[in-house]
């Protein structure tokens, strides 16, 4: 090909880089190995010139998406606060003035310090997207607070506590399909960002392969647009559709009854006896160990008695004289009921009866028929050895577009039975657990609510209770938790419930805060529900004139649209100038095969006076005298976070890091070593062990596999143990609500107790959808994050913001030409709580009775370091104006939180509404009121290398 003479002559091999920095990629949540170009610029300083995937990097092995190669922008972006700010205007306006750190951390210790002395948990402190939550956990502990949370009570906690409280892990960190066996691959649910890179190289396998691959969820973007076949259900009916699957399976028989023998609790012996205090729970030996009926010996015996095989479908006479009958008994009554027929969900789930009959035998046909074996020989726990290794080649894996409903955990519960059913759990070609996982429910920590001044709370804030003993309540049944998390509102909330932090504090409900301390979380703008009225809790006065919440204290990178409402900033630095650590004791980036985690580190100096905020707390932690940051004579005991993550011991021989302790030759337990984070950053910024191979497989039950977590410091003992089909935590609060036991639930909230903690995985109406009139409000609405974008974070992304700089309402086209609306149109939707106006566009991939749109993109007039104009400001809109935290009033005179009530996760997705066409006008309506931007605004061309 010949050049024409006017053309500018390229430059083929330009001078990328002085040096080339290995270190993680935070665009997203997925942990990227990258390589980091970086060149000598103008001024002396190391610049970033290009970033591009790490080859050798266990996550990625090379792969970069376009958010990762944008992470140039986002660390030259021009929302980057530059200085500590201190609010010298009213809330929320954004007027700040500058102040030097050293008054930063005064102030910070000033406030904190006198809480700490008196009422410790008046500190609410939650975090958002950050990856360093067991230090920032542990600094909460530490204060003394029980107010501490992350992002996991609005994300998806639904799908991590369903599958711990099921099967001791649950999918994304802590599993993963066997993406080389797998046949048939089924995706709930997951949103493009979610796990992106990985999935992408999985899919990209499978269909190598020629996998079939299904994805389930009401919009056909991303991963579902490439499936090979598309079921476009109506939201909030995921467990339903699941449900009949399993229907099918029982009524034809197709279920793996020696898996579930073996591996699950469908043999153990239930305590048949209504309307008793024992109803329901497991009959137990003097040991308190489960019981079953052996086959072979026609006794009562222990579940994990040596070569006994249970019974599951007898009952048998305990020997008080109640009946016993197995798990399996009660799962076939449960399923093949025909509220579960395919003909009686169809409808409801916008799937027909003759699909899900296909899919049934599919997943059957798949599982059963087409098994696969790898020949590797194997021992369980109980020493029996086993020549071989027989898979179930299905898998599946979900996410928040099926958690983030106020059925959700039972959703997630039902998705788990399905795969157990097949057989396809931790065998080839199934889902696998990635290191730390699998841990049964009694390995996690109970949650710890009791607070002193001056003093650590006595354990953990967040945890799995086994019961309502375990319920964070005072004496006078009130709530120990600002969020009310363990409490009868949500008893298994294990992540907290961060959507509900600020209207209880506004309210003073249960009580009164003083501070309010966030860090990285934008819970002004996208990430609360009632995005209005929030701004209005967090600028509300008493009587006096005073602030409901006296101080606020946000840490963050940008300027979003939370800064402005914080009476002090702390900025942060972006991702490429802070060590990090994606730990094993936190969110690790493990494979099934290897366990693996990985730091960041400073690749550039910051060009501003900002500080990592790991490094910024463990310093507060230190003016405070919380005593796991300060040495023996109460003196700073780290130096920053990097010298945290080297000689931090959660336990002795346990720190953030696994590999290269002791004397560099140790992996996994090992005394601290100085040199840690050094060796890390010559191995490419991780660090990874392969799992022995007759460990690979069957993990919960291989005894190779425990023998080995227990050398990696992984647990501290074996413990073997078996899925947990029929949930007796959630029995007991059942019978608690029926009236039984010590500890006893309000009276106003049995009902909805007995209702909605079905021992078995149920399907039951979401709670807004149930409170509406359908005719007033028929449609569904949903967001969708899309893959080139992650939060709000890319809005500010000079080159992502092109993808994505306004979001339209994409309209199904029969909804559409009801409302009589065409590309371009207006359109006016409205729920229970508000409306919105905003630009429309026709689709055909999505389900007919569904509205939706992309996640995050409308931005407020002056966040973001947007010029005036910006797109999204005046075209991009946000649906979280239509979502309220409460349920519409029932009458009773009571709100109920919009949250699923096991665990209480913010039921996004239960948004209902109408649509009807509008005047188009001048901007999204709600229009948002202008902040000052304590940045000012990005210039009209950003450009890096000399070049836009
Ligand atoms: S998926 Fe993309 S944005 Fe996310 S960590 Fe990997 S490269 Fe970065």
């Amino acid at each position: 090909m010949t050049r024409r003479r006017d053309e500018p002559a390229p430059d083929l091999s330009p001078h990328m880089a002085d040096e080339v920095a290995q270190t993680t990629c935070y665009m997203c949540a997925c942990r990227c190995g990258i390589d980091v170009f970086l060149k000598q610029g103008a001024d002396g300083r190391k610049q970033v010139s290009y970033i591009q995937g790490n080859r050798d990097h266990p996550k990625n092995r090379g792969v970069l998406c376009a958010k990762g190669s944008a992470g140039i922008m986002q660390h030259l972006s021009p929302a980057r606060l530059r200085k500590p700010l201190r609010r010298n205007g009213p809330r929320g306006s954004g007027e700040f003035e500058e102040i030097e750190w050293e008054e930063a951390l005064s102030l910070a210790t000033e406030w904190l310090g006198g809480i700490r002395e008196t009422d410790p948990k008046r500190l609410a402190f939650f975090t958002g997207r950050d990856q360093s939550q067991s230090l920032t956990s542990l600094w909460a502990q530490e204060f003394g607070t029980p107010n501490y949370a992350a992002h996991g009570g609005f994300c998806s906690v639904n799908m991590a506590a369903a599958g711990i409280y099921t099967m001791g892990g649950a999918f994304w960190e802590f599993g993963a399909p066997d993406w080389e066996r797998a046949k048939m691959f089924m995706l709930f649910g997951v949103a493009e960002d979610h796990d992106s890179n990985p999935i992408k190289l999985g899919l990209s396998r499978l269909k190598a392969r020629g996998a079939k691959i299904v994805g389930v969820n009401p919009v056909r973007t991303g991963y579902n647009a490439i499936a090979d076949e598309w079921v476009g259900i109506t939201p909030g009916t995921d467990g339903l559709f699941v449900l009949a699957l399993v229907h099918e399976l029982f009524g034809t028989g197709r279920v793996d009854v020696a898996y579930l023998a073996r591996y699950t609790n469908a043999g153990w012996l239930l305590v048949d006896a209504p309307g008793t205090a024992k109803h329901g729970l497991f009959a137990r030996d003097a040991d308190g160990k489960a019981l079953i009926l052996d086959r072979k010996t026609g006794k009562l015996v222990a579940w994990d008695t040596p070569g006994a095989v249970p019974e599951l479908t007898v009952d048998v006479t305990l020997p008080d004289g109640r009946t016993g009958r197995p798990v399996f008994q009660r799962m076939a009554a449960a399923y093949l009921a025909e509220d579960y027929a395919p003909e009686a969900v169809a409808a409801r789930c916008g799937v027909t009866a003759a699909t899900i009959r296909r899919l049934a035998a599919e997943l059957a046909r798949v599982a059963f028929e087409e098994e696969i074996v790898v020949e590797r020989p194997w021992t369980d726990w109980l020493g029996r050895r086993h020549d071989r290794m027989v898979g179930r080649p299905v898998a599946f894996h979900a996410m928040r577009g099926i958690s983030a409903h106020s059925n959700g955990f039972q959703t997630c519960r039902a998705i788990h039975l399905l795969q157990i059913l097949l057989g396809s759990v931790e065998c080839p070609g199934g889902f696998r657990f990635k290191p730390p996982y699998p841990k049964p429910v009694e390995a996690h920590p109970k949650p710890h609510g009791d607070t002193h001044p001056c003093a650590p709370l006595p354990g953990p804030h967040l945890g799995f209770p086994a019961g309502p003993e375990d319920l964070l309540l005072e004496a006078d049944g009130s709530a120990q938790r600002i969020d009310k998390a363990f409490t009868w509102d949500a008893p298994l909330a294990v992540h907290g419930m961060m959507h509900m932090v600020i209207a209880n504090a506004a309210e003073g409900d249960p009580y009164r805060i003083d501070t309010l301390f966030l860090y990285m979380a934008n819970m002004a703008w996208n990430s609360s529900m009632n995005t209005g009225g929030t701004a209005e809790m967090l600028t509300r006065a008493d009587d006096k004139g005073d602030y409901v919440i006296p101080h606020i204290i946000y840490a963050d990178a940008y300027s979003s649209e939370t800064v402005a409402y914080a009476d002090l900033v702390l900025p942060d630095t972006t991702y490429l100038e802070r060590h990090d650590c994606i730990s094993l004791l936190d969110r690790p980036i493990s494979e099934p095969d290897s366990l693996a985690d990985a730091i960041r580190w400073p690749v550039v100096d910051p060009d501003r006076d900002v500080r990592g905020f790991q490094s910024v707390l463990i310093e507060l932690g230190a003016r405070l005298g919380l005593p796991a940051f300060c040495d023996a004579e109460g003196g700073p005991k780290y130096r920053d976070y990097a010298d945290y993550m080297a000689r931090h011991e959660r336990r002795p021989g346990i720190g953030p890091l696994a590999g290269w302790r002791g004397d560099g030759t140790q992996h996994g337990r090992g005394a601290p070593n100085p040199d840690q984070v050094a060796r890390y950053r010559e191995n490419g910024g991780f660090f990874t062990a392969e799992i022995p191979e007759e460990a690979q497989f069957f993990k919960p039950w291989n005894a190779a596999y425990q023998d080995w977590a227990v050398e990696m410091g992984l647990i501290d003992r074996p413990q073997p143990y078996v899925f947990q089909l029929w949930s007796e935590p959630l029995q007991k609060f059942r019978l608690a609500a029926e009236g039984h036991g010590e500890h006893q639930p309000p009276d106003h909230l049995r009902a909805r107790i007995g209702d909605c903690f079905s021992p078995l995985p149920a399907w039951y109406p979401p709670f807004e959808e149930a409170a509406l009139d359908p005719a007033a409000y028929p449609l569904h609405a949903i967001t969708q994050r899309p893959a080139a974008m992650y939060h709000s974070w890319g809005s500010q992304n000079a080159w992502l913001r092109q993808i994505h700089g306004e979001n339209p309402l994409y309209v199904p086209n029969e909804v559409a030409d009801a409302a009589g609306l065409a590309d371009g149109d207006w359109a006016r939707v409205t729920s229970h709580h508000g409306e919105i106006v905003v630009p429309v566009r026709r689709t055909g991939a999505c389900n007919g009775h569904t509205l939706w749109t992309w996640n995050a993109i409308g931005k407020r007039k002056g966040a973001w370091a947007l010029r005036p104009g910006a797109p999204e400001t005046t075209k991009g809109f946000l649906m979280n104006h239509l979502i309220h935290e409460l349920l519409p009033p029932k009458g009773d005179g009571r709100r109920w939180t919009n949250s699923d009530p096991v665990t209480g996760q913010a039921a996004w997705f239960d948004l209902r509404v109408r649509i009807e066409k509008a005047e188009a006008p001048a901007e999204s309506l709600p229009a948002s009121t202008p902040q000052r931007s304590p940045v000012g605004t990005g210039p009209d061309d950003l450009t890096y290398g000399g070049k836009p």
